[in-house]
């Protein structure tokens, strides 16, 4: 039988070392509504985080939901299609109007030099993505958020891990979802610099109470229970190693790999948190070729992200041309990567992928 892999394998504490930091809850029987566990993660979030005002959630997408509903934003809200589904939604979920901006063909992140054509008098905000943990030119989207008056919500999901990176823009949104290279189960949290926001958001995430039985907002349960909060406790401990080996991996890939011409890597940097392993093929054909063969051994990469969250069936302003965007959804494919991943698994995927004459094409 062949051994199935997946794109990804969470990584979890020892078992005994979660059941020392859940063991309490048997006593307390404060299980949600911000026990002690959600207050010790918060805490040393944000000490890890380096920043001041932290926010979490049950997860990554109520997170962006909610740090869009705290700005109060109205209209448009310029993003990129080149996103997990999650971004998108958020926005129109709380009724506003995604306007899709091309992307960068080496960053995979929203081309800044692009934004200023898409702003109207309808515009409020800008919502970038730091695809596959590659910063956003931040420098530049600050320059035109400033210049015309716009807030700027970071999609963080893929970053959690980066040096530095939870104080760019008004705010920023992370995921902790099992899937990504920290969890907390199912989680996520909201960064951001204006510290009036701390009580909103907090009574945003718990049906907008203000005391009992009064309502300040019209909120809703975006709660992190105490069980998520104590696996990201344990998690935490244990992320720096976790990156280490992750890297290893890559490193593997890489070596086996860079000598194909049709292949080309990401740039990791010093500061990568080596959450994904994107590579991009020469074309489509040679990128669908591979995903079939790789499946075909039981062996599953992800088209991350394809199609472009305007060109799904529910897209919305799917006449907005990307051009950059589709071509880089039709050539990307995302292979397994995990702190786990043993070489000999790393070793099959990459004869897999040599194996294939079509890459010669
Ligand atoms: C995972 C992800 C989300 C959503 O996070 P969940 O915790 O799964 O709800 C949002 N945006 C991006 C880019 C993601 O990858």
């Amino acid at each position: 039988m062949q051994k199935f892999i997946s794109v990804t394998k969470p990584s979890m504490p020892k078992l005994n070392e979660y059941v020392v930091e859940i063991k309490g809850l048997w006593k307390s029987r404060w299980l949600t509504n911000m026990g002690a566990k959600h207050k010790a993660f918060e805490a040393a979030l944000k000490r890890y985080l380096h920043t001041e005002n932290v926010v979490l959630f049950a997860n990554g997408h109520l997170a962006l939901e909610y740090a869009i509903q705290a700005f109060d934003l109205s209209g448009e809200v310029i993003t990129t299609p080149f996103t997990f589904a999650s971004t998108t939604h958020a926005i129109v979920r709380n009724g506003l109007i995604p306007v899709f901006c091309d992307i960068d063909p080496i960053k995979y992140t929203i081309d800044a030099s692009k934004i200023e054509r898409l702003i109207t008098d309808k515009t409020s905000a800008i919502m970038p993505v730091h695809v596959y943990g590659q910063l956003c030119d931040t420098e530049a989207i600050e320059k035109v958020a400033q210049k015309h008056h716009l807030k700027v919500i970071y999609d963080a999901a893929h970053t959690f891990g980066i040096p530095n990176v939870a104080n760019y823009g008004d705010a920023s949104v992370f995921s902790f979802h099992a899937t990504k290279v920290f969890n907390t189960i199912e989680g996520g949290a909201v960064t951001f610099s204006d510290s009036t926001l701390k009580t909103k958001m907090d009574r945003l995430k718990n049906f907008g109470v203000l005391v009992e039985n009064d309502h300040v907002y019209f909120g809703g349960n975006g709660k992190m229970n105490e069980f998520q909060a104590a696996m990201g406790i344990c998690n935490l401990r244990h992320l720096a190693a976790e990156i280490k080996r992750r890297r290893v991996v890559v490193q593997r890939y890489q070596l086996r790999l860079k000598d194909i011409p049709s292949i080309a890597f990401m740039q990791y940097t010093k500061e990568s948190n080596y959450s994904y392993l994107p590579v991009l093929f020469k074309s489509k054909h040679i990128r669908d070729a591979v995903y079939t063969s790789l499946q075909e051994k039981k062996i599953e990469p992800r088209k991350y992200f394809y199609p472009l969250t305007n060109k799904s069936s529910i897209g919305r302003n799917g006449t907005v041309q990307t051009p950059v965007a589709q071509d880089v959804a039709d050539r990307i494919l995302v292979l397994p990567l995990y702190a786990n991943l043993l070489m000999v698994d790393v070793d099959r995927i990459c004869d897999i992928i040599l194996e294939q004459k079509i890459l010669e094409s």
